[in-house]
């Protein structure tokens, strides 16, 4: 008798839906923090030329020690830091959930935060333990500070800035973490490039800290290129769980172009805070909106009604994220990612119609 894939996997990963990604073909998209521009021509052709010369008949080097090194300069990622490559930050949070699942170990994290923590503690089989932010979404320190004495994670990941909810925590509250937390402190700075405070200082001298980051959201979500940086000892423990080629060579040849014309993805990234301040500034006119601050390329907004304003937009030809139900403290929030300047009048106009 042959037994269904239903039975042969774990019951909690058959009680689970897959990771869902809305289709938003003929729709401005704005639901998962994407940079709204291509690269501009001149650096298209280059691009091109070196995805043409690079030798994908051979595996990829297996080290990426060539695009490591630019990372470092292109980020200022201190000399005493290792650094670890993912195929995207989605792969570095699966590596360091394996490297470090054994029983009863606990992964920590405020919530809501990125699902994705919570689901690879669950793939992994570690325990997960989250610890809810304040109603303002602000860091409950001194609760996380207990649930760290109770529970002694082996992992604490923090979003700095947050998502869903796109504000950074205070630096201070996360140096707290990392002083007390026995284990490693995960500081994910996915949105760093839009966020005014980084960890990354500290990264290779805080033994226990490893600050993540990704090209994802600076506008190379396609190529799925995600680097941590850490102490020696972390970096070369984790590196024992990746796949051996995970960063393929279409990918290292892509980041390679790019690295060297970081003015391009800074001057995107300083237009995407300036949009974000109009976008901001705009939506707070309306009684009905709570604008909640954010150092991130997103807006997350309370309103009186949010599935019913997901589905205007949408019909309207706009796609957001609806985090109405996601975790009880995201009641009737929506997420806003920022995009070009047509794209975010056309949300206003959309809205203006909605409120007036
Ligand atoms: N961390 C955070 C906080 C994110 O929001 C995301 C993407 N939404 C990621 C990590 C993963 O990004 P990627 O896999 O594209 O690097």
């Amino acid at each position: 008798m042959k037994l269904s894939a239903q039975h042969l996997v774990r019951p909690e990963i058959a009680a689970m839906g897959a990771y869902h990604v809305a289709d938003a073909s003929g729709l401005i998209k704005l639901d998962a923090m994407e940079n709204p521009y291509r690269l501009p021509q001149p650096l298209r052709a280059e691009l091109g030329q070196a995805l043409a010369d690079a030798l994908i008949n051979r595996y990829p080097d297996p080290h990426g020690g060539g695009l490591k090194q630019q990372l470092k300069n292109a980020f200022a990622i201190p000399a005493a830091a290792e650094v670890l490559l993912g195929n995207g930050s989605d792969e570095i949070i699966t590596l360091v959930a394996q490297a470090l699942a054994r029983p009863g170990a606990v992964m920590l994290a405020a919530e809501p935060s990125f699902v994705m923590y919570k689901m690879n503690a669950l793939f992994s089989r570690l325990e997960y333990v989250g610890v809810p932010l304040k109603a303002d979404f602000t860091l409950d320190l001194p609760a996380m500070l207990a649930a760290i004495e109770r529970h002694q994670p082996a992992v604490v990941f923090l979003s700095y800035p947050n998502n869903p909810t796109g504000n950074r925590f205070p630096r201070e509250d996360v140096l707290a973490v990392l002083d007390a937390a026995p284990g490693l402190v995960v500081v994910d700075e996915a949105y760093q490039a839009f966020a005014d405070d980084s960890f990354m200082d500290l990264a290779g001298r805080v033994d226990n800290l490893l600050v993540m980051r990704t090209l994802s959201k600076l506008g190379l979500a396609g190529i799925r290129l995600g680097y941590a940086a850490g102490s020696p000892d972390w970096i070369a423990e984790l590196d024992k769980v990746r796949p051996p080629y995970n960063v393929n060579v279409l990918t290292q040849a892509a980041a390679k172009v790019a690295l060297k014309h970081m003015d391009v993805f800074d001057a995107q990234a300083s237009e995407l805070r300036r949009e974000r301040a109009r976008l901001a500034e705009a939506l707070a006119q309306w009684p009905a909106c709570t604008v909640f601050p954010s150092e991130a390329n997103f807006l997350t907004v309370r309103v009186p009604d949010a599935p019913d304003l997901f589905d205007y937009l949408r019909q309207q030809g706009i796609l957001i994220k609806n985090l109405h139900g996601a975790h009880p403290l995201l009641a009737h929030c929506l997420r806003f990612t920022v995009g070009s300047p047509d794209e975010n009048s056309a949300v206003l106009a959309a809205l203006n119609a909605y409120f007036e």
